[in-house]
């Protein structure tokens, strides 16, 4: 495969305890994996151990790219930061997180198409990119500083030209949940603020002049115009927060707005980019519950105090559910965690909770392992409430709730990294058609007709659409993770697309090719729809061998919280508890039917995950991969291992 359109051709690999600096070549790499998800995903199979721990300096961080970062592709611009993850529960293993911004295009104009990091330096620094020159620098100065005054400091002294990536006091400081943040308030998940704290590294910063060659600009034009038109007229929801006024819309570079990201003012004078996502709700429900159902002005800063000091929202909003439940049901006392837990909602608690975690100071010590590891070290009273709220992973395991939704099952049973972008494929229609069952069409033209034809063309079958029944849901699980795993190894905003619904066509359908014609017209190679989502699949059996390897081995510990099977369906809060509180959904032949007061059926799960493992072409009783699907996948090179692990079914 030739590297010249699209990819930089090289990684850059920096060791911070010898100091050497190396390159290496990306071209192999590309051929099979794509980049993003798929470059990250091989690199950790090839080098990572199962014994190291993510804060051990061997543990590779890895800042990865796609071909379409730098060039005019819409929403091109994301990338992943990846490694072994110190939150994911019960022991470290392959985690990831997707950032958007503009770090991505800084890191291809410096010549890369990505940077691993490893070793540990002897003293804080950060690392410096410009133009192939690579500078290890001094950050003492720079250690102790919240992420604003970090990123003030280092755009002082660097300019307007670089970008950068920083963690706070939290990821020096180890917290497991700790964020490494880059621009526009974009950062990933997963801890690697932590793997950064743990090498001594304060900062990456990128810059330079560098272009990324498209192999038919005429292509990608046409490819971006068409973009537009079927995003014409999408309704940009702001974050429902009171007392915030949009200044400007901030999108990633060349986005023209898929999401409503923004800069906004609240009334107490503090600006902050936000976009409508579950960081921005963090403490919204605690702050309403503490006021008398009013919402007052801590929903917005408490996402700024986390933001500052680095610490992962999502992980902040599990752990602030499990600590109340917790203390509700007296297994963990205000005395007894050095917290007013009772006081959740107020500022006065968020700050001492950001304070104790990001300091590691007294019960905040505990905390600063992330909810998993609290909970199973404080008991099994307190593991019973972790369980009803986070998946055994460390995800929170009700968001686009499987009673709700059946297809989100199976996504929650064989995945250890977030579902979230496999979940909104689901969910995201499924709001605009609640709008429009809401609002009798006013406010959304995708009526139960427009979404079954979307349903054919997405899903196969109408019949994805039927939330009444187990039917068909397999197969839609497995085309969509496999969409999903496409677009990661591109990588692309999981806010744009697949451009299920067009609000901009006539018949208000989007069309599933735009993502394989983008890394056609990028890198100059043919990729039919399908071939893309063949890399998809590549990428996600890749990961189940990594899942196997670390400790998850096959159908046995494909895991669906039991709450599902015995707790029914009350609530989503959020949008469908506002736009749907009865939850209803299309059901058999478009009518309407509810979920409220469904479980998941166990035989019916079972019988419906029985489909998934034989279109996978697993053994379907174990769910173990076997050597006929790796090698049709051009995995043949994992199968050894695999093998000698036990791993394979043969
Ligand atoms: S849709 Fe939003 S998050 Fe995605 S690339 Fe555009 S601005 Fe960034």
């Amino acid at each position: 495969m030739a590297n010249s359109y699209g990819w930089k051709g090289k990684i850059l690999r920096v060791n911070l305890t010898t100091g050497e600096i190396q390159t290496q070549s990306t071209s192999e790499l590309a051929e099979r994996f794509i980049g993003g998800r798929g470059f990250v995903s091989k690199i950790y199979w090839d080098e990572v151990d199962t014994k190291t721990d993510a804060l051990h300096p061997d543990n590779p961080l890895m800042l990865i790219t796609g071909p379409l970062a730098g060039t005019p592709a819409i929403s091109g611009s994301r990338w992943f930061i990846s490694g072994k993850s110190p939150l994911l529960y019960p022991k470290d293993q392959f985690g990831l997180g997707s950032v958007g911004g503009s770090m991505a295009l800084k890191i291809k104009a410096a010549g890369f198409d990505g940077i691993i990091i490893t070793g540990k330096s002897s003293k804080p620094v950060y690392i410096h990119i410009n133009d192939g020159k690579v500078e290890i620098k001094d950050a003492s100065g720079l250690w102790g500083c919240d992420i604003p005054d970090t990123r003030k400091r280092l755009s002082s002294e660097h300019g307007k030209n670089s970008q950068f990536l920083c963690i706070g006091p939290a990821g020096e400081n180890m917290v497991r949940f700790a964020i490494a943040m880059s621009d526009n308030g974009a950062c990933g998940g997963s801890g690697f603020g932590a793997v950064m704290g743990s090498k001594n590294l304060k900062a990456v910063v990128a810059e330079g002049s560098g272009n990324v060659a498209v192999a038919r600009p005429d292509d990608l034009k046409e490819i971006n115009s068409q973009v537009r038109s079927l995003i014409e007229g999408r309704i940009l929801m702001d974050p429902n927060i009171e007392g915030i006024d949009l200044i400007k819309r901030t999108p990633c570079p060349g986005c023209p707005g898929g999401c409503a990201r923004g800069l906004y003012k609240h009334v107490t004078g503090t600006e902050e980019v936000r976009k409508n996502c579950g960081s921005a709700y963090m403490y919204y429900l605690w702050d309403q519950k503490q006021h008398g159902g009013e919402s007052t002005p801590n929903a917005f800063l408490a996402t700024s105090l986390v933001d500052r000091y680095g610490l992962c929202a999502q992980e902040m909003n599990n752990l602030q559910h499990w600590l109340y439940e917790c203390n509700v049901s007296g297994v963990i006392t205000d005395d007894k965690a050095g917290l007013p837990i009772s006081q959740i909602g107020t500022m006065e608690f968020i700050e001492k909770l950001v304070d104790m975690i990001s300091f590691r100071k007294g019960f905040g010590d505990v905390l600063a392992e992330g909810t998993g590891r609290a909970a199973h070290s404080l008991g099994k009273d307190s593991v019973k409430q972790f369980d009803l709220r986070v998946t055994r992973s460390g995800f929170n395991a009700t968001a686009y709730n499987p009673r709700f939704f059946i297809t989100n099952s199976v996504f929650y049973a064989t995945e250890t990294t977030s579902t979230m972008n496999e979940l909104h494929e689901v969910c995201f229609p499924i709001m605009k058609w609640a709008m429009w069952f809401a609002t009798d069409g006013s406010m959304s033209p995708f009526s139960t007709e427009v979404m079954q034809k979307i349903a054919r063309k997405f899903w196969k079958s109408e019949k994805a659409i039927d939330f009444s029944t187990y039917d068909e849901k397999a197969e839609v699980a497995y085309i969509i993770q496999n969409r999903e795993y496409a677009k990661e190894n591109l990588v692309v905003c999981d806010f744009m697309y697949p451009i299920t619904t067009a609000d901009g066509a006539e018949d208000y359908v989007g069309d599933p090719t735009i993502e394989s014609r983008l890394l056609s017209a990028v890198t100059g190679i043919e990729f039919s729809e399908q071939d893309y989502y063949r890399t998809g699949e590549r990428v996600f059996n890749l990961q189940r061998a990594i899942q196997g390897r670390e400790g998850r081995v096959g159908r046995k510990d494909d895991h669906l919280n039991e709450f599902n099977f015995t707790d029914p369906f009350e609530e989503e809060p959020g949008f469908f508890a506002v736009f749907n509180p009865e939850y209803m959904l299309p059901g058999p032949g478009g009518e309407l039917a509810t979920r409220k007061g469904a479980v998941i059926e166990r035989d019916k799960f079972e019988k419906m995950m029985d489909e998934y493992y034989s279109l996978r072409g697993w053994d379907v009783k174990t769910g173990l991969q076997t050597k006929e699907k790796l090698e049709a996948l051009e995995l043949s090179d994992i199968v050894p291992e695999m093998r000698k692990a036990g791993h394979l079914f043969e």
